[in-house]
């Protein structure tokens, strides 16, 4: 079959491999879309030795249930799903609790992660990784399982501050940003103020449910300022996509005292926090900061949930397999609005 591996650190090719056999409690996945997460840009430039090599890509998928491994049961020929990417150990204290994306012995398990990835024509899963998705299209099912899941996942974490009428800032409206607009929507009142550099990803967040667009700026703290008032007053909850230097520095610019900044982007920037009483603070007083990272799967059925009732759509931009590395250069160019989902 054909797969788009990163066969070196930094090198994305398509290759020929044989199709893979699902062994005991797995299911061989027949691929329908796969989304291009900005964290495969992180990866392929990661230092080598941190991802195995050579492995597939992709950890946003869904497809058609294609053929089932000894001792599966529940599932049939056919049937569409979503692909839950996270392999947690399954024993530790977070995978008890259900948070495998928080397992304590497991650093960054998943597939197209630490194992092959949905770039290819087929994917080897545990079964148990497996979510019906009805009748989603797969291409809208992809994006949810991580553009969708972890923005979800992160407002969870911060959904007693989310109280009607108080501001929410999401910085970076790329494909996790726009979803989280439409999270936010769907399920609050609260007023949601976009961030973004690029102005076609400011009109996407205004058709998705922005109330306010900033552009990043040397005045973003104080444009959204004007929208959410002077410190120590400000945006309860901060979302950051993106995560450098410039978007954490406009994120703890216009949290409010007791807000909450989320930093979902792996962007490498620092947010200073020093307790002391400096004026202005590197963070306010009462300030709470996650580091969140992806989802649970209850939560990965919720999202799938909201993507049926029609409350939650990726603005998907589709390209075949063969171009899935003009893919990543347009994502790393800032020319994907919205998802590119590959479709093999
Ligand atoms: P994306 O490329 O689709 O979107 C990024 C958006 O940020 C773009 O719209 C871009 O214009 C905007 N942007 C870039 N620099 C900016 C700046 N300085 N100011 C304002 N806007 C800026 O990326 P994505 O796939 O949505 O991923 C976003 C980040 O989230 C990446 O770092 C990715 O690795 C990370 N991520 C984290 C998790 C997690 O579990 N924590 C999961 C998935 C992705
Ligand atoms: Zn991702
Ligand atoms: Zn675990």
């Amino acid at each position: 079959m054909r797969a788009v591996r990163m066969t070196a650190p930094g090198v994305l090719e398509q290759v020929e491999v044989p199709t893979p056999t699902p062994g005991p409690g797995e299911v061989l996945v027949r691929v329908g879309a796969v989304g291009a997460c900005h964290s495969d840009l992180h990866i392929l430039d990661s230092p080598p030795g941190l991802y195995p090599t050579p492995i597939t890509l992709g950890h946003e998928i869904a497809g058609t249930v294609d053929t089932l491994g000894d001792g599966v049961t529940g599932w049939s020929a056919g049937e569409r799903v979503a692909v839950y990417g996270i392999i947690g150990c399954g024993t530790c204290r977070g995978c008890l609790r259900g948070r495998e994306n928080e397992c304590r012995t497991v650093p960054v398990g998943g597939i197209g992660l630490s194992r092959d990835g949905g770039l290819a024509e087929h994917v080897v899963v545990p079964a148990s990784r497996l979510l019906p998705v009805g009748d989603l299209e797969v291409t809208q099912a992809a994006p949810l399982t991580d553009a969708g899941l972890t923005p979800y996942h992160a407002i969870e974490l911060a959904r007693p501050a989310l109280r009607p009428g108080t501001s929410v800032v999401v910085i970076g409206i790329g494909g996790l940003g726009h979803m989280a607009v439409q999270i936010l929507a769907a399920t609050t009142a609260v007023r949601i103020i976009a961030v973004d550099s690029n102005v076609a990803a400011l009109d996407l967040a205004t058709r998705v449910g922005a109330h306010h667009v900033v552009p990043a700026g040397p005045d973003t703290v104080d444009r959204i300022r004007e929208l959410v008032g002077p410190a120590p007053d400000g945006a309860d909850v901060v979302i950051d996509c993106v995560g450098v230097d410039a978007t954490l520095t406009t994120a703890r610019g216009v949290v409010a005292t007791g807000g909450r900044l989320l930093l979902v982007g792996l962007g490498g920037g620092t947010l200073p926090v020093r307790p002391v009483a400096d004026e202005p603070p590197t963070v306010p007083f009462g300030t709470s900061v996650t580091v969140p990272f992806w989802g649970t799967r209850a939560e990965l059925q919720e999202v799938i949930a909201l993507g049926r009732a029609g409350l939650l759509a990726a603005d998907v931009q589709t390209f075949p397999l063969e171009r899935a590395p003009e893919a990543y250069d347009l994502l790393r160019a800032g020319d994907i609005h919205g998802r590119a989902v590959i479709v093999p």
